[in-house]
Order: structure tokens, then C-alpha cells, then sequence
């Protein structure tokens, strides 16, 4: 087999080659007669085409037809054609061949065809042995005839022939060499004359290849029965379809209806010979080209009927041209293209996704990249955003951290002064102790009181100053879950100090509801302590006669709200829309940055400040913050 391989891959392409040339050397000797058209455009060309079994049988019916329209195509006359079938091709029954060309010879008595073309070996053989009585002087074509059907010695000089050559061994080689898991080879072959002499053939040829693969013979049976047994083939079968004009019980397949009801139902490949078989059911192999012989046969013909003698025009036996493949049986049957013999054609390639869809897939691609810039350039912004909102943070950290401390430093004197009763208390205490240490008897119960007293007056201090240290400490910005209520108590108890000092009355009253909010609790004390600031020295420097700075908080929908009022002064209604700018400051040692700060801290917890007068007198501050879903929500 390895020896012959070569031979699917050259021969057919050499033959191609030749044939071609033959055939645009015959077109281009033809053109001659181009220039004569003018001339000849009104003489009529009767063609005679003699079918072997009728004008729609495979494959000798599509040559027909494509010889049809090569003629009209090269010649320069206006062609007349007529169709005629043999009957006896069929049955080999010859009993009707003497009245057909009794009937032809009257037909055509007055008016004889210029050019009689046989297709195929049954009509060939009939015009071939009836030359005497049919057409004695008018040129003959056998065309499409496979040249062991054929007498060529002894041809006379008025007839040519288009001949063909079969080579059902490279079939058959090809099949296992595309499947090479191929068991058996099933040839459909029907029971006409011309079919049986072609049995024998097929025989001879699988007979050297009998040891590699088992060849079946189905012949016998009727093409309908062969079609049931073909669902059922045992695997690694193929089908070689060779031809199937009438079955073994005489039925006639015209046209594709065989082949194309094999196809339905077979579970196996099916490969060919002739490419008037191929298009939608054969696998594919070596194959002869319809259209290259049918244009052969019409430039033939043409020459003829320019006046040349057919005996001078007697083109070679036509080979396979170049095998050519089905791309979708060859994805039904899982056939690889590296299996296909060398120069093959793969046809029918079903077009990819992308070149279906080709726009729209460009379309797709083209907004998932916008999209993606745009996600990129969000994210991008998003990070700087971000980066822009820690780092503003950060600095309202530390502005925050400055303003606690000038805060603090102006209540120095409170605090100090807020100190100094526990040391003096202590003082007094320890000074009380050491003279009654000094007596004889010392009332130790006495003793513990002023010990309990001292040791309470120093918690006293402690405290003090570790309020003053919570609210000094310097820590970045951190949001936690915080219950404000008690953040809020918180600066009352550090602030308390400060204005029992000033003599203010500081009044605080919480809700009794939950009021949890996202926040950092020492920017939010800080807050608060401001502006319990600010209202403590709104009542000092108008030296009201009510005193009283009143802090409470509630919960007002989705928000809790904190209400810092004071019986100062108020707000001058022009400074309102001002008084949270930075550097604004009526106070003559002020530094305007308090509220600017307060706000900018309830704002990066998400909430709002307003400031207000009351129309008892006295300014309103009111804070609204976000209440925190719950704790594991925000975590
Ligand atoms: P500073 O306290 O340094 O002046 P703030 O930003 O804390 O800066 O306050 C800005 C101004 O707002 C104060 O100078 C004062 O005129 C006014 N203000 C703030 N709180 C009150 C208040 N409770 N009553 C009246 N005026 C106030």
C-alpha cells in the first residue's frame, strides 16, 4: 500500500494538470471561430445526447448537464440539443435496440444531428456496436466511458472518445488510509448489465487487498434490504459506493435518492469514485472531476463542429483528479486531515464562530474592552479616592489633635483648680492622720475614714487627669461601633469639671433607646467637647444671668440626633452661615478653627451639623449622625 500512496497525491495531480491544458488548448483552437460568430450567430448546431439509462441518473446525468452548459458556453453557434435514452441498458434486454434506432433514423431522417454524444459505457456500446445502421456519418463522442468498455483499436475515423480510467484499488487504499481502523468494505454495486460487468471488476481490484480488509458483496439483495442491514453495520465499516442504477429486483434509482437514503440510515462512511456522487453524502478520496470531463467533452465537440476530424482529437484515458474531502463527514467519522492523502482539498468547511459572527463578536470584544477601561479607570479613582480620603483624614487627625490641646489649655486653669481640692483634701487628711498618730491611743477606726477619704480624693485626681489624657492622646482616625450615649456622658464627666469652675449648670439628658453609630469615639468626644466649649464661653463673656449649657440626645428616624444648647447670646443671625468656616472667630484670642474642625468630623462620619438661635435665647447646635444597622453588620 505504502508504495502506491504517492500515487494518490501525483497522479491525479499530473492528470488534472493535462487535462486542463488539453482542455484550454481545445477552447483556445476553438477560438478561431470566435471571430466568425458574427458571421455564424444565425446557424443552428443540432446535438444529439444519447443517456445510457435516462437524463437524471447518476452520475452520468450530471455530466449531461454540465456538458450542456459548456457547449452553450464555448460555442459560436446557436446549439440545438436533444435527449434520447437507451431502455436496454437497464435489463440488457436488446429486443427494443433495433426499433430505438429505427426510430432515431426517422426522427432524424430530414434534419441529422451534427455531433451524436454518448454518455457513459451502456450508451456508448449501443452507438458503438449499431455504427453501421445509426448515424453512419455524423461525428460521435463517447464520453464519461471507462476505457475496458470500449473497443478503442478499432474506432472509426468519424468518432472519438472522452475515456476514463478506474482505479478502485487507490479507492480502497485511501479508505484505510483516512480510517485505518477500517475492518471491512461494503461495495454497493447494483445488477444492471453495465453494473455486473463492473462486479467483476471490483472483485479483481479488492482482491490484492483481501488480507488487510473483508469486502462484502451485498449485491444479491434488494437495495431496500441493504439499506436495513446498513443500520446495523458491524463498526469500522465502510461503504464503497460504486453505482446503483437498478437493484437485484430490478428497481431503478433515479437521481440522488438512493445514495441520499443510504446516507440517512447507514451507520457507516461512504466514499466514492466519481465527485457527481460527492457534495453531501461521500466522505470524499480520489475522485473523477464532472466538470473537467464535461468541459473536455464540449471543447471536443466544438472542434468537431468547427470541422476538425474527430480521429485527430483523441485525448488520454482521464485519471482521478486531486482526492478532495467533505470537512462534515469528516467530522461525523472523526477523520483527521492528517490522515488525508497529500494535496488533498477539504471542502464544505462549515465557516467558525468568528467568521459567522464576525462583526458582532468584534462588537462584543470592543465594549467589554471600553468596559473594562472604564472598570480599570473607576477602580483607579476609587484608589485614589480613597487614598485622598485617609489622607485628609489624616490631617484632620491632626488638626483635630492641635485643637484638643488649645482647647485643653485654655481649661488649664479649671482643671488645675478642679485638682487642687483632692490634693488639698489629701493634704488636710494626711496632716489630720499624723497628729493623731502622735496621740497615745490613736482611734484607728477614725484612722480608716480619713485613710478611705484620701485614698477616694486621690481616685478623684486619678481621674482627672486620665480624662485629660484620653482626650489628649493623639490616635489615627478609626471607626468603631460606639453606643453615643455613653460617649456623650464620657465629656460630661471630663467636662464637669470645667464648668462647676465657670459656674455653669451642665445638663445632660440621653434617650433611653440604643443609639449606636459608626464612629471614632475621640473625634466625636472631641465634638462634643468643642462645642460644650464654645456655648461655656458664650454664657462667660455675656455674663448671663441664667447659666446653663444643656447636652441631650435622641433618636430622630434613621438617624440620632444630639442637641447642644446653651443661654448665651446666640449666634448673630449674619455670622450664622459663617460661623463653621475656618478662621472665623468673634472671640478676640479665637482661632476660628473649632467649628471648621467639628464639621469636618461629623461630615466624615456621614452626618450633618446645623447652627441655630433659640427663640428662648441662646444658641442651638444640632448634630444628626447615621444610627449603625448593628454590630456584626458593620463589622
Ligand atoms: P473660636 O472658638 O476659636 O472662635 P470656633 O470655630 O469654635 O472658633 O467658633 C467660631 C465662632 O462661632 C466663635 O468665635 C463664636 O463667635 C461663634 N460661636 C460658636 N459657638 C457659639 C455659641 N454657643 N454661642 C454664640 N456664638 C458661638
Amino acid at each position: 500500500m505504502n508504495g502506491r500512496v504517492p500515487m494518490v497525491a501525483t497522479n491525479p495531480s499530473w492528470m488534472g494538470l493535462v487535462t486542463r491544458l488539453c482542455v484550454c488548448l481545445l477552447v483556445w483552437a476553438s477560438i478561431p471561430s470566435e471571430f466568425a460568430r458574427g458571421a455564424q450567430s444565425r446557424e443552428i448546431k443540432r446535438v444529439l445526447i444519447l443517456h445510457s439509462f435516462g437524463r437524471d441518473f447518476r452520475p452520468w446525468g450530471l455530466y449531461a448537464k454540465a456538458i450542456r452548459e459548456n457547449l452553450e458556453r464555448l460555442s459560436p453557434w446557436r446549439i440545438d440539443i436533444q435527449d434520447h435514452s437507451l431502455v436496454s441498458a437497464r435489463s440488457g434486454d436488446e429486443n427494443p435496440e433495433s426499433p430505438f434506432i429505427a426510430y432515431l433514423n426517422a426522427l432524424y431522417s430530414e434534419h441529422p444531428p451534427d455531433i451524436v454524444i454518448a454518455i457513459g459505457a451502456p450508451a456508448s456500446n449501443f452507438v458503438q456496436h449499431n455504427r453501421q445502421r445509426l448515424f453512419t456519418q455524423i461525428p460521435l463522442i463517447l464520453t464519461a466511458v471507462e476505457q475496458r468498455r470500449i473497443q478503442l483499436s478499432n474506432l472509426p475515423d468519424n468518432d472519438t472518445i472522452i475515456a476514463v480510467s478506474h482505479d478502485f484499488r487507490l479507492s480502497f487504499e485511501t479508505i484505510l488510509r483516512v480510517l485505518p481502523g477500517t475492518e471491512r468494505i461494503v461495495v454497493v454495486n447494483g445488477t444492471s448489465p453495465n453494473e455486473k460487468f463492473w462486479l467483476g471488476e471490483l472483485r479483481k481490484d479488492a482482491a490484492s487487498l483481501e488480507k488487510k480488509v473483508e469486502f462484502i458483496w451485498p449485491d444479491d439483495i434488494s437495495f431496500q434490504d441493504f439499506l436495513k442491514k446498513s443500520e446495523t453495520l458491524p463498526p469500522n465499516t465502510a461503504i464503497f459506493w460504486h453505482l446503483m442504477n437498478v437493484d437485484a429486483t430490478g428497481i431503478s434509482y433515479e437521481g440522488n435518492t438512493a445514495l441520499r437514503q443510504l446516507h440517512g440510515v447507514s451507520n457507516a462512511p461512504m466514499f466514492s469514485y466519481d465527485d457527481g456522487f460527492f457534495g453531501n453524502e461521500i466522505v470524499g478520496g480520489p475522485m473523477y472531476s464532472v466538470l473537467e470531463i464535461s468541459r473536455l467533452t464540449a471543447a471536443v465537440a466544438v472542434r468537431i463542429l468547427s470541422g476538425q476530424k474527430p480521429r485527430d482529437i483523441r485525448p488520454a484515458a482521464i485519471k482521478y483528479a486531486n482526492p478532495k474531502f467533505d470537512w462534515r463527514e469528516m467530522q461525523r467519522w472523526g477523520i483527521s486531515e492528517s490522515n488525508l492523502p497529500p494535496g488533498s482539498e477539504v471542502l464544505f468547511r462549515e465557516p467558525r464562530i468568528w467568521g459567522v459572527y464576525r462583526w458582532q463578536l468584534l462588537l462584543i470584544a470592543a465594549v467589554i474592552l471600553v468596559q473594562g477601561a472604564l472598570i480599570g479607570g473607576l477602580l483607579h479613582e476609587r484608589r485614589r479616592r480613597r487614598l485622598a480620603e485617609a489622607e485628609s483624614r489624616q490631617r484632620l487627625t491632626e488638626l483635630a489633635h492641635i485643637n484638643r490641646n488649645s482647647a485643653v489649655g485654655e481649661l488649664t486653669t479649671s482643671i488645675a483648680h478642679e485638682l487642687n481640692q483632692p490634693l488639698g483634701s489629701i493634704l488636710t487628711n494626711t496632716e489630720t492622720a499624723e497628729i493623731m498618730l502622735k496621740s497615745s491611743s490613736p482611734n484607728l477606726d477614725e484612722m480608716k475614714e480619713i485613710l478611705a477619704d484620701i485614698r477616694r480624693d486621690d481616685q478623684r485626681a486619678s481621674e482627672v487627669i486620665r480624662r485629660l489624657r484620653s482626650v489628649l492622646k493623639k490616635t489615627p482616625f478609626e471607626m468603631t461601633y460606639i453606643d453615643l450615649n455613653e460617649t456623650v456622658r464620657q465629656v460630661i464627666g471630663f467636662i464637669a469639671t470645667v464648668s462647676r469652675g465657670r459656674d455653669i449648670a451642665l445638663k445632660y439628658s440621653t434617650c433611653s433607646a440604643d443609639l449606636n453609630v459608626m464612629g471614632d469615639v475621640v473625634h466625636l468626644q472631641q465634638v462634643f467637647l468643642n462645642l460644650i466649649i464654645n456655648a461655656m464661653d458664650a454664657i462667660s463673656e455675656a455674663e448671663a444671668r441664667e447659666r446653663e449649657v444643656s447636652v441631650t440626645t435622641n433618636r430622630s428616624g434613621a438617624s440620632a440626633e444630639i442637641r447642644i444648647s446653651d443661654t448665651g447670646p446666640g449666634i448673630a443671625i449674619t455670622d450664622l452661615k459663617y460661623v463653621f468656616d475656618p478662621f472665623f472667630t468673634r472671640k478676640p484670642q479665637g482661632m476660628g478653627m473649632g467649628l471648621a474642625i467639628v464639621r469636618s468630623i461629623v461630615e466624615a462620619h456621614h452626618g450633618q451639623i446645623s447652627a441655630a438661635n433659640q427663640a428662648s435665647g441662646g444658641a442651638l447646635f444640632t448634630i444628626r449622625l447615621p444610627i449603625a444597622r448593628d454590630r456584626s453588620a458593620s463589622a
